[in-house]
This record gives structure tokens, sequence and C-alpha cells, in this order.
């Protein structure tokens, strides 16, 4: 049985004033989801505590990058093991935006999930294709490749840490949002990779993200190897974010 998942990423956005509202609002509505959804808030690190606070264990709350190292002096940054310390069920590694603006490449990926599962927390790793790797119908091997190179140093015990999020980075917060069919051929592609890779590739949730809204979500989330999702913009509307949630089909 997969776990299904719908998390919230809110990048460099929010407040304390968000954190109160918004998770009030989610933490209400959260008991009344009847279809297993995990619900999953990810803030900026400076809001776990205020995020944790107001969930009260109704939802999981994740953290959206952590350093490669385990402690010492690299101002600024944080370590899995304080988000584990602050009560972080989740560790977002590899955004897009963490690749394409902090040049993140998949040896440091494999580097930040191995640190993730060894604190215990289970890593979303993101993986995806830029628009042009996809019209050059490069997506399937690019996406094949940050695969198997970001969860190369997953040992076989650890694979239950783990979560694979398709986003092409075409999708991510343009409105795009790639078909139900394209996002579930990739998926489907993703799952038999793993497969090779000795991974219990049927027990491993894998989430679609890009531009998932209230009225693709039913679409998305109805596909046999799309097991939730990984949400921006509609994320830091706190009905849009929960009406993605029921969209999830109970029976699945
Ligand atoms: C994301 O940031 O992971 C994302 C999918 O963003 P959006 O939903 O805004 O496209």
């Amino acid at each position: 049985m997969r776990r299904k998942i719908v998390a919230g990423n809110w990048k460099m956005n929010g407040s304390k004033d968000l954190s109160e509202k918004l998770v009030g609002y989610v933490q209400a509505e959260a008991g009344s989801l009847d279809n297993g959804v995990e619900v999953v808030i990810i803030p900026p690190a400076i809001y776990i505590r205020d995020v944790l606070k107001q969930a009260e264990g109704a939802v999981s709350v994740g953290v959206q990058n952590v350093g490669q190292w385990q402690s010492g002096a690299y101002t600024g940054e944080i370590s899995s093991e304080m988000a584990k310390d602050a009560g972080c069920d989740y560790v977002l590694v590899g955004h897009s935006e963490r690749r394409q603006i902090f040049g993140e490449t998949d040896e440091l990926v494999a580097e930040k999930v191995a640190l993730v599962v060894a604190s215990g927390l289970t890593a979303i790793v993101c993986v995806g294709e830029t628009l042009e790797e996809r019209e050059s119908g490069l997506a399937e091997s690019v996406v094949s490749s940050q695969v198997r190179l970001g969860l190369s140093a997953v040992s076989s015990g650890d694979w239950k840490n783990i979560v694979v999020a398709y986003e092409p980075v075409w999708a991510i917060g343009t409105g795009k949002t790639a078909t139900a069919e394209d996002a579930q051929a990739m998926h489907a592609s993703i799952r038999s990779v793993l497969k090779e890779m000795g991974a219990p590739a049927e027990e491993i949730s894998l989430l679609y993200g890009g531009s998932v809204k209230a009225d693709n979500a039913a679409a998305l989330f109805s596909e046999s190897d799309i097991d939730g999702g990984l949400i921006g913009g509609a994320s830091l509307d706190a009905k849009e974010f929960i009406s993605i949630c029921r969209y999830f089909p109970a029976s699945s």
C-alpha cells in the first residue's frame, strides 16, 4: 500500500499570519478527509514551529532544503538532524529551483538524500525535464538519469523513506500542466527505473508537481502511478489546497 500524499511547498512565501490562518483552516478540514491522504506543509524553515503548533498533529511538516553537512561552520544552512529535531517528517531535495538557481547537481542531491534518510526523515526527491529537453525527445532519459544518480546512495533498508516527485520544469509556476496521460507515462517510467535499481518500486509513492490546481487534480490523481501531488502556488490558498486534497479518489 503506497502512501498518498499532498504536499504544499510554500517556497519563499508566507508569514506568521499565513501560518496561523492557512494552517488553522487546513488543520480544521484535514480531519474530515476520508480518502487516506496525508497532508504535508512545507513552509520556509523559519515558520516550521508556527506551522507545527497550529497544525496540532493534523498535518505533517517538511523543510524545503537542508545542507549537505551534519553541522559546523556553514552560516545560513540547516541540517536534516535539525529538521528532525524541530519536528519535521519530510525534506524536499533537488527541487528544480534549487537545481537551476543554486546549481545543485545530481551528485549533491545524492549526498543530501543519504543524510536525510540517515536521520530517519523522508526525502521527497524532485526530478523533471526542461521544455527544451522535452521538445528534443529527451524527457524520459533526463528523468531516468536524475532518478538513478540522485538515489544512487540509498541502501535497501532506506527506500521506505523515499518519495519521488516528478515535476516537469516547464510546468512549475507557469499554469501549464502535463496531461494526465503524459504524467502517468513518466510515473510508470520512473517506477520501472526504480525497479531496475532494486528498489521496492511498487511501494514508493510518486507525486506529480507542476501547476496542480483544484480543477486538474482529479484527472491527475486518478492515474494509477500518481500517488499524490507536490503543490506550489495553490498551496498558499487554504481552500484551494484542501480542495486538491479532496480530489484524491477514496478507492485508490
Ligand atoms: C513546486 O514548487 O514544486 C510547484 C509544483 O509549483 P506550482 O504548483 O506553483 O507549479
